[in-house]
């Protein structure tokens, strides 16, 4: 890739240089008071992005896959009932993982594209009673969001922990943990949150804390478990050191300046611009004859766009627009995975890096011999943000 190319996946995103920078600066030792201090300061900042105040963060060098493993390993204990919503590849990833610490899941599965309907979930609850629920919020596989507020609020009338899979929303899409009463929210930091990954971000409630204390057997993760991790994450908030793994310190820079910026741009205007910049390029790919994974707009995430390739068309075209210095993501489903591409704005996305991305394709779509209305999907992008 050349330094000129604009990476346009759903994660790894483009980072802002001022991250970059961030995270060039000279190592410090975990221990010394400037690292305690800065620590502390980006637990605190994850809490406010997060919307969390109640909440416990826990910031550990780890994918997005580890951010699974620490809240599934922590939560269930061997028989324990969850219900899973999945609406694509990270939902039965999820199930694995539960399996693995000894859950006994029941996997309610949307149809490729749409969610599953919220009085399947409702009626699941009723019947199952499970400990905990876990929904994916934007599946990266499909580019489906489901509805978080009203999931969590029949988690929690049914008495279960909400545990959301935020890895493709959350910095980009509304959710808002305390408010809407989700006990879990874990991401990772390669997308929305704008920092290189390497960070498993989980951001706990009290009473999925108190589960976790409740617990009858230990942690079958070591390098997971909220024993090792909860009084480290404490005594930094507290603005003391404290040990269990050598933090990634350099990537705690990083964090502590994306954050800075995404609370300086503020939650909602985020949330908006995510939003707005999603419609018009999803309104410029329409244009062009593009049909969406996503089986309604509704429940489109506005983190990414999955659009499938047209009628007589193949993934070669995903290297014609590389060509033309725009990375995209082939398709991650295997029901569909060689239909459809995936194109990724989130964090630092820009108008122009959407129009660049649009005429990416559209060349790529000509040198294809796809016939469309040429330019109609640049033009439309540009009215729908005017
Ligand atoms: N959940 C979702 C929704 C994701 O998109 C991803 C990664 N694309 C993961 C979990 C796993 O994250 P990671 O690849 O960082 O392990």
């Amino acid at each position: 890739m050349s330094e000129r190319d604009l990476l346009m996946i759903p994660g790894p995103i483009n980072f802002d240089p001022g991250v970059l920078r961030a995270m060039s600066a000279p190592t410090a030792g975990h221990t010394a008071p400037e690292f305690i201090e800065r620590f502390g300061c980006t637990l605190e900042l994850t809490k406010q992005a997060f919307l969390a105040p109640s909440a416990t963060p826990f910031v550990i060098a780890g994918s997005g896959t580890l951010a699974m493993d620490i809240a599934a390993s922590n939560l269930v204990e061997p028989g324990d009932k969850v219900l899973a919503v999945s609406t694509g590849y990270f939902g039965e990833r999820m199930v694995a993982i539960l399996q693995r610490y000894g859950a006994e899941v029941t996997l309610l599965r949307a149809e490729v594209g749409d969610v599953v309907p919220l009085d399947r979930v409702a009626a699941e609850l009723a019947r199952s009673q499970p400990k905990i629920l876990t929904v994916t919020h934007v599946d990266t596989s499909t580019g489906v969001a489901v509805d978080v507020r009203a999931l969590a609020q029949l988690g929690r009338q049914h008495n279960a922990l909400v545990v959301v899979d935020g890895v493709c929303s959350v910095a980009g899409m509304e959710l808002r943990q305390d408010e809407w009463g989700v006990d879990v929210t874990l991401t990772a930091s390669q997308k929305a949150i704008g920092v290189p990954p390497g960070l498993a971000l989980v951001v706990v409630s009290p009473r999925a804390l108190e589960a976790f204390r409740a617990r009858k057997t230990p942690v079958a993760n070591y390098y997971a478990d909220w024993t090792n991790w909860l009084p480290v994450m404490e005594a930094y908030l507290a603005r003391k050191a404290a040990y269990f793994g050598t933090p990634p310190v350099n990537l705690v820079y990083a964090l502590h300046e994306s954050l800075r910026q995404i609370l300086a741009e503020g939650m909602e205007a985020r949330v908006a611009r995510h939003q707005k910049l999603s419609d018009a390029f999803k309104a410029g790919i329409a244009a062009i004859g593009l049909k969406q994974v996503p089986v309604r707009h509704a429940i489109a995430a506005t983190t990414m766009s999955a659009p499938y390739f047209p009628a007589e068309i193949d993934a070669k075209v995903i290297g014609k627009i590389r060509e033309r210095g725009i990375v995209v993501a082939g398709g991650l489903h295997p029901a569909i995975r060689e239909k459809y591409f995936r194109v990724g704005h989130m964090g630092v996305v820009s108008p122009a890096d959407l129009a660049a991305t649009l005429s990416a394709i559209e060349g790529a779509l000509l040198a294809s011999r796809y016939e469309f209305n040429e330019g109609a999907g640049l033009a439309t992008f540009e009215k729908a943000l005017a």
